[in-house]
């Protein structure tokens, strides 16, 4: 009888169990964790074969972990099975996991791979504000999710070269006259391998700069960290990203690069090679900013979508927008040229969000999703909602 009591108990703390096995099976599909109270995260794979193996690693230390608390969970069963002596241990013991599962509700654990961009999802009730958040010291803001009006999205990323760790991320809604803290996250940043790349044959110019082109270099380093910190804090961007041009991605984001037999910084975004000419479009609502020639991008538009996101697009042969002009998807922005430090043609797509250099591919393509659900009840808590997320638009 106890058993039956204790087992349910510890089954509802892993409701949908491990899938390490799925995981490693299929390089494309979509592998779940739950978690407590409603809310579960959710991997989908949908890469070119190097980032679906930092998927792979990713999902089996989940997977590990999770076999490793089903042990315990096991375990305490056995004991239940044993003498009473045995048993009360077994018992006192589960209590002790039930408990800490019941203190976890609104609390998870959500990975994020270096250079990785996480998806928030929350469905609201009726009434309720527009959802926010706060991660690594800046606001997450929420947009509609598409073709949804209960439903909203939030983005997160992880630098390229964020120290592996944990980071908290708080999510709330305005309900019923007060603040409500709908989930306290932990964000784990997950580790990486980014293979190394050697780039041979790029003139000597732009791997050890004359020291008139390293002032060059320094002015526009300047003004594009100007960039990352400006801009509105309301996002632009609706959520429904496109590519920005009809190639396939090499899949070489995070590469260590070699130049010339020279380690330089890391890429820091996806390439696409395509013949030049080949149009270059908005992948989504945003603003140009700062377009023009660059040392080492050549002619590059940066796109701000608000928020603290942008993305950028280099090597271009032509530029077709102006600084301040407002494109919406689809719109062209440019051609695909191989200005600036190339080999050949080639569109260099990189993305920041809130200043961490994330892969853009994430934004058009299954990123990890971590949902909350509308019968998360939340804690109350003294805290001002932001203006914007005073009234939640188009709900109920
Ligand atoms: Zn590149």
């Amino acid at each position: 009888m106890i058993l039956q009591m204790i087992l349910p108990i510890t089954y509802r703390i892993y409701p949908s169990g491990c899938k390490a096995e799925q995981c490693v099976r299929r390089s494309r599909g979509v592998a779940s964790a739950g978690a407590a109270a409603g809310i579960f995260e959710e991997f989908s794979t949908g890469f070119p074969v190097e980032l679906s193996t930092a998927y792979s690693t990713a999902w089996a230390r989940v997977c590990r972990r999770e076999r490793g608390l089903r042990r315990v969970a096991l375990a305490a069963g056995a004991a239940l099975g044993g003498t009473l002596v045995i048993l009360a241990l077994g018992l006192a013991l589960s209590l002790t996991l039930t408990t800490a599962a019941l203190a976890a509700a609104g609390e998870g654990v959500f990975q994020i791979p270096q250079g990785g961009v996480g998806r928030i999802e929350v469905t609201i009730r009726p009434g309720d504000s527009a959802p926010w958040g706060s991660f690594r010291a800046h606001p997450v803001p929420f947009v509609h999710a598409e073709a949804s009006d209960n439903r909203f999205v939030g983005l997160i990323g992880a630098d390229m070269q964020s120290s592996p760790g944990t980071e908290p991320l708080e999510v709330k809604v305005r309900r019923d006259g007060q603040s409500v803290l709908l989930a306290r996250l932990t964000v784990e940043i997950t580790k990486v391998d980014f293979p190394e790349q050697r780039v041979d044959g790029v003139p000597d110019e732009t791997v050890n700069p004359s020291p008139k082109s390293l002032r060059r270099i320094k002015r526009e380093k300047a003004a594009i960290s100007h960039l990352w910190v400006s801009g509105p804090e309301a996002p632009l961007w609706r959520d429904a990203w496109r590519s920005p041009v009809g190639a396939e991605p090499s899949g070489r984001f995070g590469y260590r690069r070699v130049f010339n037999g020279e380690p330089r910084s890391p890429h820091n975004g996806e390439d696409f090679p395509a013949p030049s000419g080949t149009p270059v479009s908005a992948p989504n609502r945003g603003v140009a900013r700062i377009p023009g020639d660059y040392f080492f991008g050549g002619n590059t538009v940066f796109l701000e979508h608000g928020g603290g996101l942008f993305t950028f697009y280099m090597h271009l042969s032509a530029i077709t927008v102006k600084d301040g002009q407002q494109v919406e998807a689809g719109d062209v922005i440019g051609r695909v040229g191989a200005t600036g430090r190339a080999t050949g043609p080639h569109l260099h797509w990189g993305g920041r969000l809130d200043g961490a250099r994330i892969n853009p591919l994430w934004l058009t393509r299954d990123a990890p999703v971590y949902r909350i659900g509308p019968e998360v009840e939340g804690t109350p808590v003294e805290a001002a909602a932001p203006a914007s997320a005073s009234a939640a638009p188009g709900t109920p």
